[in-house]
């Protein structure tokens, strides 16, 4: 049968079919995929057979990067762990609650939560009926008392920012156990380079992947990890919210993921030398990271993460308030004011007016947090130049 020029411009012969396993991993950019039969077809979609369909329920990049960090956070736990992929943290985050919820349903989450997750549990998800309590996670006696006959899901944060309070994984996954929830943790600031949750009796654990796992703040993504049936659950909302992560991101973050302990191990070992030289200079009232001896979590830290590993974020509070923040910020010149963490460049932000300025000042007292509190995302340039930039900064202020 001969076709016309237009039709030969479409049809073009099938990609060949590879032999071997190719070893970069290939981007299937592909929204849909075709069937050998209507037969086969019917049977993919329903899922008497394997395969894919279409890229917003599941595309093989995606499914590729989810699985990979289901082996980095699955090491040490019994029975089998997969993942979900998802187009951003948020996203990741967003359908692992409404998995879990259901209108008249509550929550427990720790009052210092990612403002996204604040945000959506107060102004989102209230409006379907789900209700929060906000509490001191460290007090594992408060954490009791706030659950209620409807609560489905407790929820913590390995490491919370900005103060660095590590959670009681072990404490909370017993409570989370004795009271027949399921137990969510967002180990963003960690990643499984420094802690695997799962291994400490989380049900369930999220990433903003934009974070470590990507780590060179040039994609977006979220991955939610956790036994197969709790995130078939996952996956079933995952189709319908339409949260999906695209190929070519997926392509980024699997790419991360190859240095991840590489990376993580640097930033965190600089961590720990900033943190050190900032605790000893009298322009800084306070250090919060959770690799000094000083942090009121280190113990715990030592007990929950690898060896020498407490991550890379380090809070610094000089004296002055909101002023003395801004300009310490402004008078960096290597360290980046910008958006976001974890990547290769370091950067700060001024707490107040940034990742928590929805508190006013005496609910940022409350949470511990001085008004004029920076956050630092240690970089992976050297250590001594990081130190003299903030050194330089302090010492004009
Ligand atoms: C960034 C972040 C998120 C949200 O992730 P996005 O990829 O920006 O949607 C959630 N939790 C924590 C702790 C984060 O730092």
């Amino acid at each position: 049968m001969t076709s016309g020029e237009h039709t030969r411009a479409v049809h073009t012969p099938d990609p060949p079919r590879l032999e071997q396993t190719p070893l970069g991993l290939p981007v299937h950019r592909s929204a849909a995929f075709r069937f050998s039969s209507a037969q086969e077809y019917a049977d993919v979609l329903s899922g008497a057979q394997k395969g894919y369909s279409y890229s917003r329920v599941d595309n093989p990049t995606t499914d590729a990067f989810a699985q990979a960090v289901a082996a980095l956070e699955g090491v040490g736990v019994d029975g089998d762990v997969v993942a979900q992929p998802f187009a951003s943290g948020m996203a990741a985050i967003s359908t692992v609650l409404m998995a879990l919820t259901h209108a008249g349903a509550h929550v427990v989450v720790p009052r210092e939560v990612y403002g996204g997750t604040y945000g959506l549990l107060t102004t989102v998800l209230d409006r379907f009926g789900v209700t929060t309590s906000f509490v001191d996670m460290t007090d594992l006696d408060e954490v009791r008392a706030a659950i209620r006959p409807e609560t489905t899901v407790l929820y913590a944060e390995t490491l919370a920012n900005p103060t660095m309070t590590v959670a009681d994984l072990p404490g909370l996954s017993a409570i989370s156990r004795q009271a027949g929830l399921t137990f969510v943790v967002d180990s963003t600031f960690a990643s499984p380079a420094v802690c695997r949750p799962l291994e400490h009796g989380a049900d369930v654990v999220v990433h903003s992947a934009t974070k470590y796992i990507g780590g060179h703040s040039d994609s977006t993504g979220g991955v939610a990890v956790g036994s197969p049936e709790l995130m078939a659950r996952v996956r079933h909302d995952r189709i319908d919210l339409g949260g999906m992560l695209a190929p070519d991101e997926a392509f980024l973050l699997h790419r991360g993921l190859a240095t991840l302990p590489l990376r993580v191990a640097r930033h965190c070992a600089s961590a720990l030398v900033v943190a050190a030289a900032m605790e000893e200079h009298p322009g800084v009232l306070r250090v919060d990271h959770p690799g000094l001896p000083s942090h009121r979590d280190h113990d715990l830290a030592r007990k929950l993460f690898d060896e020498g590993r407490y991550g890379a974020i380090v809070t610094i509070t000089p004296p002055g308030g909101r002023a003395a923040g801004l300009a310490l910020c402004d008078r960096l010149q290597l360290i980046a004011v910008a958006t976001s963490l974890a990547g290769t460049h370091s950067q700060v932000s001024h707490v107040a007016t940034t990742t928590h300025r929805q508190l006013d000042d005496a609910a940022l007292a409350a949470a511990g947090i001085d008004l004029a509190a920076v956050r630092i995302s240690v970089g992976l340039e050297d250590p001594e130049d990081l130190v003299a930039d903030l050194e330089q900064a302090l010492d004009g202020l």
